[in-house]
């Protein structure tokens, strides 16, 4: 059984994946930080994002891989653990930029879904329940407002004391949703059959009950 959770940025996906997954028993899997250990390598290669010949050449030579340490995913690049590298804004907008890519998107997409072979997966992304895993048996699609998700991001970055500008983060993430949800392949839609759910007036008990729901419905 597979749980697909996409969603624009700060929408609050991977708070309410790994919630949920701990409820389940299920493993969780960000996507994102595929995505975003991909574009750490390209950051230390000095590639530019529009150079799609060079991207596609170091993607081959990316290699990325997870595990779970203590219930946490770790992402590996080419041996190295990079999770403490990857959260970055810088490292979020570089992996916005080369998601376009079909060669980046490929390799990364064949990972997850080999992944959800191997055991029952909750797993968050933008083509998730589009792309990556279309029969998952539960699909949600959760947003919320601009305003609201550029908030959550800003007290997030507060409460662990990086300075940062609340009208800054939210044009962040205006420009992100736009090239998510206007790139060629696998952009980020809601698919036909998932459920939608707007978070701006919920908090997370809320949003992991409402999709508790979904998959007992489903059971
Ligand atoms: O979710 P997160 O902010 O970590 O993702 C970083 C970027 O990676 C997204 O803005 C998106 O462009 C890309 N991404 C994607 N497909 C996914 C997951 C992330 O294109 N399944």
């Amino acid at each position: 059984m597979n749980i697909a959770i996409d969603g624009p940025a700060g929408a609050g996906k991977s708070t309410i994946a790994k919630t949920l997954a701990k409820k389940l028993g299920y493993i969780y899997v960000d996507t994102g930080a595929m995505y975003r250990a991909m574009a750490l390598y390209f950051l230390e290669q000095g590639i530019s994002p529009e150079n799609e010949p060079a991207i596609m050449d170091a993607a081959d030579r990316a290699d990325i891989s997870i595990c779970y340490h203590k219930g946490q995913q770790q992402v590996i690049l080419n041996k190295e653990d990079v999770n403490g590298k990857i959260r970055k804004e810088e490292v979020g907008n570089m992996a916005s930029a080369i998601s376009i890519y079909p060669a980046v998107r490929t390799k990364l997409v064949a990972l997850q879904q080999k992944l959800a072979k191997t055991a029952d997966v909750i797993m968050d992304g933008r083509d998730i329940g589009t792309c990556v895993l279309p029969d998952a048996e539960v699909k949600v699609y959760l947003t919320a407002s601009p305003c609201t998700r550029a908030k959550r991001r800003f007290d997030e970055l507060q409460e662990k004391g990086v300075e940062c500008d609340l009208e800054a983060i939210q044009k962040d993430i205006e420009e992100r949703d736009y090239r998510d949800m206007h790139r060629k392949t696998s952009p980020l839609r809601q698919a036909e059959d998932a459920v939608l759910i707007d978070s701006s007036e919920l908090n997370i008990d809320e949003v992991v009950e409402a999709v508790y729901n979904i998959w007992k419905k489903r059971q």
